[in-house]
């Protein structure tokens, strides 16, 4: 559904991603994982439309979507910093997007309380943004994304700044979202416990190469290589 063909990313001089091949079946939930300076951050956003592949293709449902700019994507994207306004209302920031669809009022009104009721922050509309936890910031920027209804959701580490007991329920989270609504998902993380916790497949990358990719299980149980053992061997 999301397909990265001969993706090279140059900065200068400096080679970031040297020949990716990626696919994203639609549904699924892919998660980029490796250390700080890999090339995650730099494919998601290519993958945005934020960041020009050097040389190569992205398709996003079947179509060239690489010399589109990123409203013309239909992507999402959830970032660890929540980009919620401050000044407004949790009604404000999840119909945000919709009233710039020009949608008629009852019918954002209707999305938006259904989207606060996924994220388990049902009539908590009125509240401002500055009186909710970090946690519920960050069901409020899932809410906000999902009220779209976009083809493909992408996650720049989501969870980063939240402590460790809310980043294993925004986990549970994620995932049941992402599969009842069966949305294609990105997904950027170095921590592994969490890309093994959401991702239907999950792809290791090291410096802008993939090492391996496959199901959280099979990583586990059939590293290809001595960098795959010692790195799933790392986080036991
Ligand atoms: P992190 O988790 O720290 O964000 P990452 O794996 O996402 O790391 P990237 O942010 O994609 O890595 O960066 C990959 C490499 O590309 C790094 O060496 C970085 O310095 C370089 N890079 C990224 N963006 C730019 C830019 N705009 N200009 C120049 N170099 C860049």
């Amino acid at each position: 559904f999301v397909v990265l063909k001969n993706i090279c990313k140059r900065f200068g001089q400096n080679t970031v991603i040297g020949d990716l091949d990626l696919e994203i079946e639609k549904g699924s939930l892919v998660t980029l994982l490796g250390p700080s300076g890999c090339g995650k951050t730099t494919v998601l956003r290519m993958v945005a439309g934020l960041e020009k592949p050097t040389s190569g293709q992205i398709f996003i449902d079947g179509e060239d979507v690489t010399d589109r700019s990123v409203q013309h994507r239909d992507i999402c994207m959830v970032f660890q910093s929540y980009a919620l306004f401050p000044h407004m209302s949790l009604y404000g920031n999840v119909a945000y997007g919709l009233k710039n669809l020009k949608l008629p009022a009852d019918e954002i009104s209707q999305r938006v309380d259904d989207a606060l009721k996924l994220v388990n922050l049902e009539g908590m509309g009125d509240r401002f943004v500055d009186q909710i936890s970090g946690g519920q910031q960050q069901r409020v920027a899932l809410a906000r994304a999902l009220v779209l209804k976009p083809k493909v959701l992408l996650f720049d580490e989501p969870l980063s700044n939240l402590d460790a007991n809310l980043r294993r329920s925004m986990r549970e989270t994620i995932r049941d979202l992402q599969k009842r609504f069966n949305i294609t998902s990105l997904y950027v993380t170095h921590d592994q416990a969490e890309a093994f916790a959401v991702s239907d497949k999950v792809v290791v990358m090291k410096d802008g190469d993939i090492m391996q990719q496959g199901a959280p299980s099979e990583l586990y149980q059939v590293p290809d290589s001595l960098f795959m053992a010692n790195f799933m061997g790392d986080a036991n």
